[in-house]
């Protein structure tokens, strides 16, 4: 049996002031595809799951970057037509796993998941077509049309793409075995959820639900996409999709109706505290067991922000934390540069970071002590297990006795690694600050004796209603509390 495996990942922030360009992605391209097996990335998982299965697989394009702004349609179309090319040159396949991640926004193209499902569909015809998706995604019939299952990651932080990429070969595989096609399913709901994660609270509720009615609804995939508020286009919202093959049909639309009703009449517990800089630290400050994890959820690489923010920071150094604080990292290629043309034993003054936008701060300025460089090439341990994570040099400094970590390309931290590059043992900190929403979690939920968010004025803040909406379709609950559950559900649910 022979698997085409293709895919086009971004996470689109259409907020941020610049467009995403084609030099902008990392690719895999054709054999090179294989080289991540063992990583748990949604690429590896699909090596993987089909190696396992002695599945012949015809490995085309995989083209990702970190999340960002609008992708510039050339960048797009080119992507696509490789993949188009691609796939009609290596003859015939038994079915395709698409690698997506939902949230994506072109110009001039707000659902590019369904303009790419609709082309591969019309170049392979009626053969297994299956996906495999960030629970971020804003996703839409009209692409769920295109396939034959919707597999998205339930876990934020997101330890599972890989097991979701490999339940999505695993289906198609099964699928050309048996020779019938599953169908997809998608529910709207009006309602954009702040990030929110499903390690523990409302998030860990939801999940464990979700995974209950999959169970005895019987059919193939149950899905909910938080979806990715940080977007005006139509169809930004909350989903529930699920994957059935005919007999099923009516159960998993059943279970389907009922988490949507589920999760909607929950709304309000996904709300959460937004705490600034300084209230954040006061938190942090009350712990009587250490070390107290800092998170500035707001300036988050992983949303699409500079990652170059100086509120949470600020507030730190104004504090007088000193040496019982660590900071790793800020995104500042100008400084990084600074510090290894200085060298190690040598004192810089600098402006650090906010040199992007005005909304994430000003630049502070400081004089550090470069304590130690690293050329920032990491291998990531916990999320994203296994595959490769550079963000350039790096350096530590020392500024009022606390340890300062910055790097030069763009990302959040998604667990120890860019503290023990430069040498730093959070273990020994009472505070460790970073900058991400919620994939830390991974890395350091299981060290940190409390985590403490901070949600600073950023592009990924918690406080959502704050970003205009021409496109997106409204009511749309929070902004608009006169949004209602989807009439057509309430029907259904009626009748059964
Ligand atoms: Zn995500």
């Amino acid at each position: 049996m022979r698997i085409a495996l293709a895919g086009i990942v971004h996470e689109t922030n259409t907020y941020c002031g610049s467009p995403t360009t084609y030099d902008d992605f990392y690719t895999y391209r054709g054999p090179k595809m294989l080289e991540t097996s063992g990583q748990e990335s949604d690429l590896g998982g699909a090596v993987d799951a089909c190696q396992g299965l002695g599945v012949d697989i015809v490995p085309i394009l995989y083209a990702s970057t970190q999340p960002s702004g609008t992708i510039e349609r050339d960048a797009y179309e080119a992507f696509k037509s490789e993949i188009l090319t691609g796939l009609s040159e290596v003859g015939d396949v038994d079915g395709c796993v698409l690698l997506l991640h939902g949230a994506v926004v072109v110009s001039g193209l707000p659902d590019l998941e369904a303009d790419l499902a609709r082309e591969v569909r019309a170049l392979l015809g009626d053969i297994p077509i299956a996906a495999s998706f960030d629970l971020h995604g804003n996703v839409t019939q009209a692409m769920a049309d295109q396939l034959n299952g919707v597999f998205a990651c339930r876990q934020y932080p997101h330890i599972d793409l890989h097991t979701q990429a490999h339940a999505a070969v695993e289906h198609v595989h099964d699928m050309a075995q048996r020779g019938e096609l599953a169908s997809c399913e998608v529910i709207r709901l009006p309602l954009l959820l702040p990030t929110t994660t499903t390690f523990e609270g409302i998030g860990e509720v939801v999940l464990q639900r979700l995974r209950k009615l999959e169970a005895d609804a019987g059919c193939v995939n149950l899905s909910w996409f938080h979806g990715f508020p940080y977007t005006d286009i139509p169809h930004a919202g909350s989903f529930v999709v699920m994957t059935s093959f005919a007999n099923t049909l009516d159960a998993a639309r059943s279970a389907a109706s009922k988490f949507a009703r589920e999760l909607w009449d929950q709304r309000e517990a996904f709300v959460p505290e937004s705490l600034d800089g300084p209230a954040a630290i006061q938190r942090a400050q009350a712990a009587t067991s250490y070390p107290v994890v800092i998170h500035e959820t707001s300036d988050n690489c992983g949303g699409g922000t500079p990652g170059d923010g100086t509120h949470l920071l600020r507030a730190m150094l104004a504090a007088g934390l000193g040496g019982d604080a660590c900071f790793s990292f800020l995104v500042d290629p100008e400084v990084a540069s600074e510090a290894h043309s200085a060298g190690v034993g040598s004192q810089i003054t600098v402006a650090l970071g906010g040199k992007t936008d005005d909304l994430h701060g000003d630049p502070l300025m400081i004089e550090g002590y470069v304590k130690a460089l690293h050329d920032g090439r990491l291998t990531m341990q916990h999320m994203f297990k296994g595959a490769p994570l550079n963000i350039g040099p790096m350096a530590r400094l020392v500024v009022d006795g606390m340890d300062i970590v910055v790097a030069s390309r763009r990302s959040q931290t998604f667990d120890r690694e860019p503290f023990l590059a430069v040498g730093i043992d959070v273990m020994k900190y009472k505070y460790v600050a970073l900058k991400s929403s919620n994939h830390f979690r991974a890395g350091f939920q299981h060290l940190a004796s409390q985590i403490v968010t901070a949600d600073t004025p950023g592009l990924t803040t918690h406080n959502i209603g704050i970003f205009p909406r021409q496109q997106t379709a409204r009511p749309l609950w929070p902004m608009d509390p006169r949004a209602t559950f989807p009439e057509n559900l309430e029907h259904s649910e009626e009748t059964r």
